[in-house]
C-alpha cells in the first residue's frame, strides 16, 4: 500500500455492492466533511471509516443494499484506504516527512474528477498549492536515484539507488504523460507517461490543465458498476504502464529505462474491512472475491489467503472472551464462532449466522438487550463482538484428553562429523542455556534425550539419580525402548540430572570415529518414548542416514539429473518411509524439527517430509562450523525452544456459502478434508489457503472467512484463537484488479511455484508461474482498450505493479532457478521448505532483497530520527551495473547479510569499519569491531537495526566478501535483475523478462 495523501480531484469508485445507488466511498468523508456533489446521497448510508462512531450508519449496510437479509448488523465499512488508497487512513501509513516522496499511485494519478477535499480533512498541514501538483504527478513517483527531500524514513515510498548516477535527481521536474496523436491529428491527453516513467494511472501530460479544470463532473466519468464488461463501455480506464520500446530508432524515440521499473519499497498490506482481523493474521491475495467461477477463471491468478494465526506483535493484543456456563457461542449448523458480523435479532434473543445465515437462539446466559440500532448494549465489553481477532477459553468438550504438557525430546547425532564440527557441543550448550526459559514456561515441561551413531543410546533421567544412566540398543531392525517411563522426565524435578547429562554427553563422544548414522531407528525409538504425550521432537543430523530403516544412498549423481524428464525426481522423497512415520507422529501430536549440517548432500528431499507433515521446521547449515554458523544456530535453536508455542493444535478455515477452501500450502497434515493437524505451531509459521467456488453461487455481496486455531498453551489451557474477516463479493473484474494485494499475491504465487518444483521439472514450474501472470495481464489488457493501443507498452493494474518483478525473482530464487545442476539439490529443498512456512514479508524479502550502498550513504543514514528509529540508507537496484568497484554494498535477504567490498574501495573506509586487522574471511560470521568513528558507528547501527527487524526466528549472520576473491560469487544470485550466464535456463534480465511478458500478453493466442 502506498500511503497516498488525500488528493484533490479523486473520484473513488462506489463501494462494493452498492449497485443500486450512485454512492461512493467518500461518503465516509461526506458524513463529516460535507463534500460538494453529494446531494443525492441516500440518508443513513454512511459507510464511515469508523462505523461505531457513525450514528445512523450503524444499521446501514451499504454493502448489502440489494440483499438486506444477509446484511451485517453494522456495515463492515470499507476502511477508506482499502479503497484505492485515497483517504485519510491510508495517509496515516506514510511518515509525514515522507509524504512528498510517497508514490502517488492509484488515486492520485487517476485524477479526473472535480471533488476537492476540504483542508480540514488533511491529516497534516500541507500547503494548499501542493495539491494540484500532487494530482499532476509532479510530486509523485518513486524517489529512485536520490534520497529525495531528506531520506524518506520507513513508511515513505521506496528510495532506490544512491549509486545510480544516471538517474534524474529530485522529484521535481518529472512530468507524467505524453501527448499522443490519434489518427484524427488532434492531440489528446492520454494516460501515458513520459518515456520510461512509471506512472500512476491516468497521469497528466505536462502543461495540461489541472484536473479540476477539465470540467468533467465525477458522474460523467461514468463508472458504471452495473454494466457488464464490454469493450465499448465508458468506464474509467485504470492502469499503469511501462515503456518497453527498444529505443534508439531513427525517430529518436526514447527506449525503455530500467531505472524506472517498479521495485518494492516499504509496502504495506492492503487493509482488511472494518471490524475484520488485521491483515497480518489473514491476508488475501485479492481483497474481493469473484461472484462466479468464470470470473475467477478470467482473473487467472489464485484467490487465496495467507494465514498466520499466532503472528506476534505488540500493536495488537488479542483479548480473551469469556462465556457463561453454556460455553462458547457458535452457529449450531456451520459451527462458526460468534464474531462481530453476526446479526442480533428478535430483541437480542436470536442471532443470524453471518456465514450460513441460520438464525440461532442466544443462550440465556449470553443474552443482552439491543439498543435502537439493533446493537447489543454490552458490545463494548465483548471482544468477540467488537474485534476481528479474539481468543476463547475452551471447555471440556474441546478436549479428547487432558491438555498435554510442553514436551521436548532431543535426538542427537553423535557420529564423527557432528562431534568434530562442534555441532554437538553447540547443541548441548544451547539446550542448557534454554533450560531456565523452558522451566519458566511451565512447571510441567517434559524433556528427554536420545543419542545415536551406529547404535541407539537411551538415558534414564529419574530425579532420584545423581547421574544419567545410559543404555545402548544395537538392535536397529526392530528398535525398542528400554525403561520407557524414565526417558521423558519433568524438567523441574530432574533439572540436576539433566544438566549432568548435558555436561557428560559432550565429552563422552569426543574420540568417536564412528561415521554411521541410524537416524531412522532413532526417530522410531523417540516416537515410542513420547507417543503417550506428544510434543516436539528435535532431530540434529550431520550426515546421510546409513543404517536401519530409512537409510538413504547418495542419489545426487549426474546421471540422475541428466535425464531432463526425470530431473524432478531428485526433489521428491526416495520412498514412503519418512512420510509414513511423520503421519504417525502427527497422529500422536509429535512435531519434528530438523537441524541438518551435512554437505554437500544428505538427501534433504527425503528427510524434509518429517518436518513438512508434522508442522515442524527445517534448518539447514551446510558444512557447519562454529565460526560461520555457531551463533546463528544458537539463536535459532533458542528461539525455537523459548518462543510461545501452541501444542496439539488443529486449524480450520470456514467460509460463507458459495465458497470453499480447496487446498493448502505449508507444513501440516490434512485431517478430514479441511482440518490442518499441527502438533505444534507458533507465531513464525504461515499457511497458504486456496479459495474456490462451491457448487452453489454466492448469494450475498459480502462474504466471510473465519480461521480458528484450537491449541493447548504451555500453562495447560485449551484455547481457541479466532480471526474473522468480511470480504466483498464482486461481479466486475475491474474491481478485482483494483483490489489485488501485490505483496500477498506475489508471496502466494511464489509459494505455489516452489511447491510445484517438487513434482515437476524446474522449467515447467517456472512456466506455470509465468503463464498465470501472462493470462491475467492479457485479460486486463482487454479491459483497457484505449491503453492497449499504445505500442510497446506493458499495461497493468497499479495494484499489480510489483507482481511481474516478484514472479521474475521467484523464477530466479534458489528453489526454481536454472537447470537441475545449477543449485545443489539440498539447497533447493531447504529453500522450498523455507518458502512454504515463511510469512509474506519474509517471502518478499527473499524474492527481492534489500541492498544498501554503504560507501555513499547520506550522512543521516545510520543515525536515529526524531522517533528514535535508525534511518537506513536508500535501497539500491539489484543489478550488476549499479555495483561500483569503489563501493561497499550490504545485502539483506531476511536470512543473512552479505557485505561486498569493491577492489577500489577507500582504504580509510575499510580501516574505519574493520580496524587494523582488516576484513575477516568469508567463512566467519563477522562481528564488526566497536570503533568510535562515524563510519563504524553508523554501519553497526544499520546492521543492528536490520537484525532487529528481521524475523525473530532468524539470526542474520554477516558474511564479508571482497571483489576478485572467489567468495564474491555469493553476491551474484542476489543481483536478480541481471541477465545470467547464457547457458542457464530462464536467466533473463528484468528488462528481457518484461519484454517477454509483453510479447506473450500481446500475442493473440497461446
Ligand atoms: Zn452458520
Amino acid at each position: 500500500m502506498y500511503g497516498a495523501p488525500p488528493i484533490a480531484g479523486t473520484v473513488p469508485p462506489p463501494p462494493y455492492g452498492a449497485r443500486t445507488a450512485p454512492l461512493n466511498a467518500h461518503d465516509a468523508h461526506a458524513d463529516a466533511h460535507a463534500l460538494p456533489g453529494d446531494a443525492q446521497r441516500a440518508p443513513g448510508r454512511g459507510a464511515s471509516g469508523n462505523v461505531r462512531d457513525a450514528g445512523a450508519g450503524f444499521n446501514a449496510p451499504s454493502f448489502a443494499s440489494n440483499a438486506p437479509m444477509n446484511a451485517p448488523p453494522r456495515a463492515p465499512a470499507m476502511s477508506s484506504s482499502a479503497h484505492n488508497a485515497n483517504a485519510a487512513s491510508s495517509f496515516a501509513h506514510a511518515h509525514p516527512s515522507g509524504a512528498s516522496a510517497s508514490a502517488a499511485y492509484g488515486s492520485a494519478a487517476r485524477s479526473v474528477g472535480a471533488q476537492t477535499l476540504a483542508p480540514s480533512t488533511m491529516p497534516m498541514p500541507m500547503p494548499m498549492g501542493m495539491i494540484p501538483a500532487v494530482a499532476n504527478g509532479a510530486q509523485a513517483g518513486y524517489a529512485y536515484g536520490v534520497a529525495g527531500q531528506g531520506t524518506p524514513p520507513r513508511g515513505a515510498a521506496s528510495a532506490y539507488g544512491a549509486a545510480a548516477a544516471g538517474t534524474p535527481p529530485g522529484v521535481g521536474g518529472r512530468a507524467y504523460g505524453a501527448l499522443v496523436m490519434p489518427p484524427g491529428g488532434v492531440p489528446m491527453p492520454m494516460p501515458m507517461m513520459a518515456p520510461g516513467m512509471i506512472s500512476g494511472p491516468g497521469g497528466m501530460p505536462p502543461g495540461a490543465p489541472p484536473p479540476q479544470a477539465m470540467g468533467a463532473p465525477p458522474q460523467a466519468m461514468g463508472y458504471q458498476p452495473a454494466a457488464p464488461y464490454a469493450p465499448s463501455m465508458n468506464f474509467v480506464e485504470d492502469f499503469a504502464s511501462l515503456n518497453l520500446a527498444p529505443g534508439g530508432g531513427p525517430g529518436g524515440e526514447p527506449g525503455m529505462d530500467p531505472a524506472t521499473f517498479p521495485r518494492p519499497g516499504d509496502d504495506q498490506p492492503r487493509p482488511n474491512l472494518e471490524l475484520s482481523c488485521d491483515p497480518k493474521y489473514m491476508r488475501l491475495t485479492c481483497g474481493v472475491l469473484p461472484a462466479n467461477p468464470s470470473l475467477k477463471t478470467r482473473f487467472a491468478m489464485p484467490i487465496g489467503c495467507i494465514v498466520q494465526p499466532l503472528c506476534p506483535g505488540d500493536e495488537h493484543v488479542v483479548q480473551t472472551a469469556h462465556f457463561g456456563s453454556s460455553g462458547i457461542v457458535r452457529c449450531r449448523r456451520c459451527r462458526t464462532y460468534i464474531n462481530p458480523f453476526v446479526q442480533f435479532t428478535d430483541g437480542g434473543r436470536r442471532f443470524r449466522c453471518n456465514v450460513c445465515a441460520l438464525p440461532n437462539e442466544v443462550p440465556v446466559d449470553y443474552f443482552c438487550t439491543l439498543d435502537a440500532n439493533g446493537v447489543r448494549r454490552d458490545i463494548a465489553e465483548r471482544p468477540e463482538l467488537n474485534s476481528g481477532s479474539v481468543e476463547f477459553l475452551a471447555s471440556q468438550e474441546y478436549m479428547v484428553r487432558p491438555p498435554m504438557p510442553p514436551a521436548y525430546f532431543f535426538v542427537l547425532d553423535v557420529s564423527h562429523t557432528s562431534v568434530n564440527s562442534g555441532f554437538l557441543k553447540k547443541t548441548l550448550e544451547t539446550i542448557r542455556i534454554s533450560l531456565g526459559a523452558l522451566e519458566k514456561k511451565s512447571d510441567r515441561t517434559l524433556i528427554g534425550f536420545l543419542t545415536y551413531d551406529s547404535t541407539l543410546h537411551f538415558y534414564s533421567l529419574k530425579p532420584t539419580q545423581s547421574q544419567p544412566q545410559m543404555m545402548v540398543v544395537a538392535e536397529l531392525d526392530d528398535p525398542f525402548c528400554p525403561m520407557p517411563d524414565d526417558l521423558l522426565v519433568n524438567l523441574t524435578e530432574s533439572r540436576a540430572v539433566i544438566e549432568a547429562f548435558l555436561d557428560m554427553a559432550g565429552s563422552s563422544f569426543l574420540q568417536t570415529q564412528n561415521m554411521e548414522s541410524a537416524m531412522g531407528p532413532a526417530i522410531q525409538a523417540a516416537f515410542m518414548a513420547m507417543q503417550h504425550v506428544g510434543g516436539k521432537l528435535l532431530v540434529f543430523q550431520s550426515c546421510l542416514p546409513t543404517l536401519g530403516a530409512g537409510r538413504l544412498v547418495n542419489r545426487d549423481d549426474a546421471r540422475a539429473s541428466a535425464d531432463a524428464t526425470r530431473e524432478h525426481l531428485l526433489r521428491g522423497p526416495v520412498d514412503g518411509f519418512f512420510k509414513k512415520i511423520s503421519a504417525e507422529c502427527s497422529r500422536q501430536q509429535i512435531c519434528i524439527d530438523l537441524y541438518t549440517i551435512a554437505a554437500p548432500y544428505s538427501d534433504l528431499a527425503s528427510l524434509a517430509v518429517l518436518s513438512k507433515y508434522t508442522g515442524g521446521e527445517l534448518h539447514h547449515y551446510p558444512g557447519f562450523t562454529l565460526e560461520k554458523d555457531g551463533f546463528k544456530f544458537e539463536k535459532e535453536l533458542r528461539n525455537n525452544l523459548e518462543r510461545f508455542t501452541a501444542w496439539e493444535a488443529v486449524c480450520r478455515v470456514r467460509c460463507s456459502r458459495g465458497f470453499r477452501i480447496c487446498a493448502f500450502n505449508g507444513h501440516f497434515f490434512i485431517r478430514s478434508m479441511d482440518l490442518l493437524a499441527l502438533p505444534a505451531t507458533d507465531g513464525d509459521k504461515a499457511y497458504g489457503v486456496h479459495i474456490a467456488h462451491d457448487e452453489v453461487v454466492p448469494s450475498t455481496n459480502i462474504s466471510y472467512l473465519q480461521c480458528a486455531l484450537l491449541y493447548t498453551s504451555a500453562e495447560g489451557e485449551r484455547r481457541i484463537r479466532v480471526h474473522t474477516m468480511a470480504v466483498p463479493v464482486v461481479t466486475d473484474i475491474a474491481e478485482m484488479y483494483r483490489a489485488v494485494d501485490g505483496g500477498a499475491m506475489g508471496a502466494f504465487m511464489a509459494r505455489l511455484g516452489v511447491e510445484r518444483s517438487l513434482t515437476v521439472r524446474l522449467q515447467d514450474a517456472r512456466e506455470a508461474v509465468m503463464s498465470k501472470l501472462v493470462a491475467t495481464l492479457r485479460e486486463f489488457k482487454l479491459l483497457n482498450t484505449q491503453a492497449s493501443r499504445a505500442f510497446n507498452r506493458l499495461i497493468f493494474p497499479d495494484s499489480m505493479k510489483l507482481l511481474p518483478l516478484f514472479m521474475f525473482a521467484a523464477c530466479k530464487c534458489a528453489a526454481l532457478r536454472g537447470g537441475a545442476r545449477d543449485v545443489p539439490v539440498d539447497q533447493r529443498i531447504a529453500s522450498v521448505f523455507d518458502f512454504m512456512s515463511a510469512s509474506t514479508d519474509e517471502i518478499l524479502k527473499m524474492l527481492y532483497p534489500s541492498m544498501y550502498a554503504l560507501h555513499s550513504m547520506p550522512k543521516e543514514s545510520g543515525t536515529k530520527d526524531e522517533y528514535d528509529r535508525v534511518m537506513l540508507p536508500p535501497r539500491t537496484v539489484l543489478a550488476g551495473e549499479r555495483i561500483d568497484a569503489r563501493g561497499a554494498y550490504l545485502v539483506d535477504d531476511g536470512r543473512r547479510l552479505l557485505l561486498w567490498l569493491g577492489k577500489m574501495l577507500d582504504p580509510n573506509f575499510v580501516g574505519a569499519l574493520f580496524g587494523p586487522r582488516g576484513p575477516p574471511s568469508a567463512d566467519v560470521d563477522c562481528v564488526l569491531p566497536e570503533s568510535e568513528n562515524d563510519v563504524s558507528k553508523r554501519v553497526r547501527a544499520i546492521v543492528d537495526d536490520i537484525r532487529a527487524r528481521a524475523s525473530r526466528a532468524r539470526h542474520l549472520a554477516l558474511t564479508v566478501v571482497i571483489q576478485g576473491h572467489p567468495s564474491e560469487t555469493q553476491l551474484f544470485p542476489y543481483l536478480v535483475e541481471d541477465r545470467g550466464a547464457a547457458n542457464v535456463d530462464g536467466a533473463a534480465s528484468y528488462a528481457d523478462f518484461l519484454v517477454a511478458v509483453h510479447r506473450q500478453v500481446s500475442s493473440p493466442t497461446r
